[in-house]
């Protein structure tokens, strides 16, 4: 069997370990970057990169160009369905905190695709395509991987085994971790149309959060189309739901021209809220969905995997680099990271899609109300613009204990 030596695998080429392995081997440590598929999947996931995220992407020179290939959001919007109010902010405000305050909407196998790309050109550096991670055993010293391709089995033995290999991570259920949290009853159906949304609905921004109790939608802008956002009954099945008579069904209650609507993708989820036990396991350590999972109301999955990458990466390039103790560095980097997920991705993703799933009665009403508060103070609307754009989380916490 070949054998591949290393100091750090990765398990998973999509955004979150690719900035995994860059961050790594632009500090000269050997990265081999696993990845199951035979490029980084072309994903109609994530669209939205926060302020922070920007930031830390600036330190690879490549936030310029998701710019480039994106668009610039300062403005979202709460919309109401039923009565076409509109509660608008504008991250504009947030200029005296970051150089990036907006949001950048750019499909996210952009960044994965760049990124690789780049791993590649650096030293010491392999990015494996076609090997899928079967299985992997660790010893106090070192784990050792192994990895299928199309015609062999292959062993790859490093100091540490980095698992951003998704929700389905193989590596999480080897090692037996609980995941707890639970599962949306409905499907999340997703769209994509070349129609110009922005004639009909008029005032749209590029990111629209749409409140309504029969049928909440997401309606985002990327460079060159919309995405369309709606929840699917679970008891109907994904055929049903991806034919024809369900677009029509929902363009006409949106644009009142279904039939003529022509979509691209059509693409169904299943939505979880699952937080892992321990991120850390000795040599093995989880990020990105691998670790935990969020609806995406928000826009915070793929934001906050890249957090735990630079956390994780920060901490590994000071253990090779700087001598730091790996144990205290690798237990901090699970407490601060589960703690910050437990605490904003996880709380502020459900309150999101509560506030879009605006049920019957007068809760709703409520929300709105101090949605709109929210908005006509100065400073409820100044905090509401730190937390959704993950800025104060990550202030929050420097100062975990
Ligand atoms: C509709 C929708 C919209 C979203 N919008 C946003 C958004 O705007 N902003 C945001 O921050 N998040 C968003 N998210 C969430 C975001 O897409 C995920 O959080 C993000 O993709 C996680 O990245 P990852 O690299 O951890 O995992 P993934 O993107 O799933 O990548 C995992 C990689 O690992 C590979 N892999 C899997 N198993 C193996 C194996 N055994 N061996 C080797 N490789 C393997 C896969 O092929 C894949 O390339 C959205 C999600 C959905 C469903």
């Amino acid at each position: 069997m070949q054998q591949i030596n290393t100091q750090v695998a990765i398990a998973g080429a999509g955004p979150v370990g690719t900035v995994a392995a860059y961050l790594l081997a632009a500090q000269g440590i050997d990265v081999v970057l696993l990845e199951a598929g035979r490029d980084c999947a072309l994903d109609l996931r994530a669209s939205t990169f926060h302020p922070p995220t920007l930031e830390m992407l600036d330190q690879f020179g490549i936030t310029e160009k998701l710019i480039a290939m994106g668009l610039k959001a300062p403005i979202y919007h709460f919309r109401e369905r039923q009565t076409g109010e509109v509660i608008e902010f504008d991250m504009s405000e947030l200029g005296d905190v970051t150089r990036y305050p907006y949001r950048v909407q750019c499909e996210q196998y952009h960044l994965a695709r760049m990124l690789s790309e780049g791993v590649r050109e650096l030293p010491g550096t392999q990015v494996l395509f076609n090997h899928r991670v079967l299985t992997f055993e660790q010893s106090p010293s070192d784990v050792t991987i192994y990895a299928e391709t199309p015609t062999s089995i292959v062993a790859i033995k490093a100091d540490f085994l980095i698992a951003a290999d998704g929700a389905n991570s193989i590596v999480r259920k080897w090692l037996g971790t609980e995941f707890d949290g639970f599962t949306y009853p409905e499907k999340f159906l997703c769209y994509t149309t070349n129609e110009p949304l922005e004639r009909h609905l008029p005032n749209l921004a590029h990111v629209n959060y749409v409140s309504d109790p029969k049928e909440w939608m997401v309606l985002l802008r990327v460079p060159s189309l919309w995405r369309v956002l709606v929840p699917a009954a679970s008891d109907q099945s994904d055929e049903m739901l991806l034919a024809d008579p369900k677009k029509v069904d929902v363009f006409d209650r949106l644009l009142g021209n279904g039939d003529r609507v022509v979509t691209g993708h059509r693409t169904i989820y299943r939505v979880h809220q699952r937080v892992a036990k321990s991120f850390r396991h000795n040599r093995v350590l989880l990020i990105g969905d691998a670790a935990h999972l969020n609806n995406p109301i928000g826009g915070f999955g793929m934001n906050s995997g890249i957090h735990d990458a630079f956390n994780l990466g920060e901490r590994l390039v000071s253990i090779y680099r700087h001598g730091a103790d790996a144990d205290e560095q690798l237990a901090d980097f699970d407490r601060r990271r589960r703690r910050t997920t437990r605490e904003f991705t996880q709380a502020q993703t459900i309150r999101n899609l509560q506030y879009l799933d605006a049920g019957e009665g007068g809760q709703h009403a409520l929300r709105k109300r101090e949605m709109e508060e929210t908005r006509a103070d100065p400073v409820k609307r100044r905090e509401f613009l730190l937390r959704q754009s993950m800025i104060d989380c990550l202030e929050r916490e420097k100062e975990f204990a």
